[in-house]
């Protein structure tokens, strides 16, 4: 992952079947804004009025797909996508779903996918208890410079939308005021796993949040983006990663011929 930060990011065919899959799921419980953006502001604003959206529906429905966080961890910006919350038991829960070939998912799989839940976890307790604030967001992404194209601005006041929000500024802050009204996170957190050839569900994981874990193995993270250490290769029990890794053999050859 490091060297992908590197060296540039791109898509495998299995990664791409698993995008598809997900959208799948989205559309279905997706109330679509109609304009059409034009800027990239305008598309951070369609964004932002999905997410608040899609936060009403959860509150109304108890469940919502695709909410996208923003946060810091340690002094960086995060951006993440939760695949899906819903309310039981009157506490939020996040859920995250992954697909794979078959029923072998393996521990080490596993762990990673927990690790993310649970930084989605942390990054969502932090908006619904406010340590991270709508100033903090305003600050960190400069939403006082983003101006809506005029086309895209026209077409939400034909759609009927309110004065009050039709900006950058003006959506952010309701943004914010529904993510503070969500219940306290749940600290049970749910893995699915669905199978890439026919999106079926192969298995459903509940692991408990783990605050000291994370800490531990975000320090570590961190480390590499801090710039105090150099990206490090995967360790001997997850060396099977590197045959899809595009640096193989080339960049990086501590697995190669081993
Ligand atoms: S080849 Fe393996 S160790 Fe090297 S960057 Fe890729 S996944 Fe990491």
């Amino acid at each position: 992952m490091e060297l992908y930060m590197l060296y540039g990011m791109f898509s495998t065919p299995a990664m791409e079947k698993g995008k598809a899959i997900h959208y799948k799921m989205e559309v279905k419980e997706h109330v679509p804004l109609t304009v059409e953006p034009k800027t990239p502001s305008d598309r951070f604003y369609k964004t932002l009025y999905e997410n608040y959206v899609n936060l009403g529906i959860l509150l109304e429905k108890g469940k919502c797909r695709e909410i996208k966080i923003y946060g810091s961890i340690n002094g960086f910006k995060v951006v993440g996508q939760i695949d899906e919350l819903r309310i039981e038991g009157g506490k939020t829960m996040v859920v995250e779903d992954k697909t794979k070939n078959g029923e072998n998912s393996g521990n080490i799989r596993m762990l990673q996918d927990s690790l993310q839940v649970m930084l989605y976890r942390k990054v969502l307790d932090d908006l619904v208890c406010g340590s991270f604030s709508y100033d903090n967001f305003a600050n960190s992404y400069r939403i006082y410079d983003s101006k809506l194209s005029r086309e895209f601005y026209d077409g939400l006041k034909s759609q009927g939308m309110k004065e009050g929000s039709m900006t950058i500024d003006g959506i952010s802050k309701l943004l914010f005021e529904r993510l503070k009204s969500l219940p306290e996170v749940a600290e049970t957190l749910e893995l699915r796993y669905f199978d890439r050839k026919d999106n079926s569900l192969l298995s459903t994981i509940n692991i408990k949040y783990d605050n000291d874990y994370l800490n531990k193995e975000l320090k570590h993270l961190m480390g590499y983006w801090s710039g105090s250490r150099e990206a490090s290769p995967v360790p001997e029990a997850e060396k099977w990663k590197c045959k899809w890794c595009r640096f193989f053999g080339n960049k990086c050859t501590v697995w190669y011929n081993k």
